[in-house]
Order: C-alpha cells, then structure tokens, then sequence
C-alpha cells in the first residue's frame, strides 16, 4: 500500500517534499555548480531554483561537466594554463615587476613573491592580470602612458 504513493498526484505531498530544501544545480550566472535553493517542482523534480551564491532565480539546469571552460584557474589548472603560455613566450626576456614598468600582453614577468608569469590581461587604465605557477594575480602598476 506504501508503494501507491509514488503515483500519487496529491501536489500539495509533492511540494511540501522539495521545495525550499537545497539542491546542486548549475547557475548560469555564476557560471558554475552551486547550491540552489528549490522554488517550485513538478512532480518529483526541481522546475525553479533560486542560487545561493548570486541568489539569481532561474529554470532548474543539472550540475554540469565544467571540465574544459576556462573559468576555473584554481589549482592544477593555472599551472597547466601557466606552463602552456610560459612554453609559447619562452624566448621573451623575463621583466622584473616594477610600479614604474610598462607591460602588455604576453610580457613575461619576474616578481620577488611569485616567481616568474606572464601577463594575461590588462585591466584599464593600470592594472595588469598576472598569470604565475601558483596563482591568478592582479598587480598594479604606474600605466602605459
Ligand atoms: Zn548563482
């Protein structure tokens, strides 16, 4: 007799089930896996959730594979991503990091605290994205002007 409850169409039983508990669900606005909190289901299944990182309400999406987008330069993947451009720039000078220094993009850099990187970005009008074996680092320095 217990198992008739799986076919039950009772929605208040099914809502009073989910909704409000926790669920992994991808978020588009993060951009990642993150905690949702669910807001409405259909049967058995999350139909709205709302992320606790952004708290951006939005359609139920499956936790995704993230493996391969470039958004992640945490951990092995920033040496990967280090090596890989260290490879590519391997016969540019190394300049060391000054206030005073002028760098674009590609410029390989030597810095007291991180070692060697390379610049990966840069953010108007004086900072300067540093990729280093380690770490993703923002530097500031004096601009190009
Ligand atoms: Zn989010």
């Amino acid at each position: 007799m217990e198992k008739n409850l799986e076919k039950s169409n009772d929605p208040a039983t099914a809502k009073d089930s989910l909704v409000g508990k926790d669920i992994n669900a991808y978020c588009k606005k993060c951009t990642s896996n993150q905690e949702h909190i669910i807001v409405t289901t259909k049967g058995d299944k999350a139909t709205r959730v709302k992320c606790h990182e952004c708290g951006d309400e939005h359609p139920y999406k499956s936790p995704q594979n993230l493996d391969g987008l470039a958004v992640d330069f945490s951990g092995t993947h920033t040496e990967l991503e280090w090596e890989k451009l260290m490879n590519a720039h391997k016969d540019a000078p190394i300049k060391s990091y000054a206030m005073k220094g002028k760098y674009t993009l590609g410029d390989k850099l030597g810095h007291p605290t991180f070692g060697d990187g390379i610049v990966s970005k840069h953010i108007y009008p004086n900072k300067i994205e540093v990729i280093f074996k380690d770490a993703v680092k923002i530097l500031i320095y004096s601009g190009n002007s």
